[in-house]
């Protein structure tokens, strides 16, 4: 699949009068084509790559507008931006971590003011959550017979912020289990022992957090969490009520009957359309980078709001 999502800026139709008389880009093909990627994720939480090395990447990929969207922090946004200096356009973005009726639902937030005192105090009470719910995962797997996962989750997340996938790894390295997949299957997934989600605020909080640092909140991978179309609905109502603006309708490369289901999901809650990877590592079986299924003719493009 080549990479899509991409807006052209060329007019359907020219005369020749048009050849003689537009800036010279308009002959460049390159230039006249956007290809956006709205939810990645840098070393700073569960990706695998520096925010410069991902921007690197972009940039060998063609995206113009890349957002960083890491779990609970924007550690990574100042040296993104400096990596992608004029090549790249760079949206300030993170991917909170919220509550709604007991499910765990994330929350992107796209073009948010990081320097804003109300983002900096939910994300140091979110790290402070992500801090507090690894202990008590690491406790839970200790009741299981695993052994020394505290340890571990801080070898592996260095300074980035603690998510459950550092607990995957150490699993896997240390034989408890012999793919991430499984390590989520048996231990982190929902209802198992590492599944924790009490600690996150709850969604209307998130989305107002949000919104008052001037973002765009996004309801983030809506086929991921496995509702009932009757629930997604119920989900969605609540979302716009507290001020949601936009859905992620494409997340990945997915089924077409998962883009149509939210396409007309967008459409049917007057939802603003978002895409992205959701990139986090190279390799098979991973998302890749800026490549994901096309937007559906007749969404609103979350990008069209874009300041
Ligand atoms: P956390 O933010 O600590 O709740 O961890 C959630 C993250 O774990 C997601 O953003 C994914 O990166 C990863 N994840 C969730 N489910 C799976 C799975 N089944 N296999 C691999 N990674 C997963
Ligand atoms: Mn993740
Ligand atoms: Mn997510
Ligand atoms: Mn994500």
């Amino acid at each position: 699949m080549i990479a899509q999502g991409f807006q052209s800026k060329l007019p359907t139709f020219y005369t020749l009068w048009d050849y003689f008389t537009l800036d010279p880009p308009f002959f460049n093909f390159r230039e006249c084509v956007y290809l956006y990627d709205l939810h990645t994720h840098s070393a700073c939480s569960d990706g695998e790559l520096s925010p410069s090395a991902l921007v690197d990447l972009a940039k060998s990929r063609g995206i113009t507008t890349l957002a960083l969207t890491d779990h609970d922090t924007v550690a990574g946004l100042i040296e993104a931006q400096r990596a992608a200096g004029d090549d790249l356009r760079i949206i300030q973005g993170i991917e909170f971590s919220s509550l709604w009726n007991g499910h765990g639902i994330h929350i992107v937030g796209l073009q948010i003011d990081m320097a804003s005192p109300v983002l900096q105090a939910a994300v140091a009470q979110q790290q402070q959550s992500r801090f507090e719910r690894a202990r008590a995962i690491a406790q839970r797997l200790e009741k299981v017979g695993i052994q020394g996962a505290w340890e571990g989750v801080q070898y592996y997340a260095k300074d980035a912020v603690i998510g459950r996938p550092h607990f995957a790894q150490y699993l896997v390295d240390t034989g408890y289990v012999n793919s991430f997949a499984q390590a989520f299957k048996r231990y982190l997934g929902t209802g198992k022992p590492g599944d924790i989600k009490q600690c996150w605020s709850n969604i209307e909080t998130v989305v107002q957090w949000i919104r008052s640092s001037g973002g765009i909140a996004v309801l983030a991978h809506p086929d991921k969490y496995g509702m009932t179309h009757t629930k997604l609905y119920h989900l969605l109502e609540d979302f716009v009520a507290i001020g949601g603006h936009a859905l992620e309708v494409v997340s990945g490369q997915q089924d077409s009957r998962v883009t149509d289901k939210l396409y007309r999901a967008a459409k049917d809650f007057s939802l603003l359309a978002s895409c992205g990877s959701d990139f986090h590592a190279l390799g098979q079986g991973r998302q890749p980078l800026g490549q994901y299924s096309p937007m559906p003719e007749g969404c609103q493009p979350v990008w069209e709001y874009f300041s």
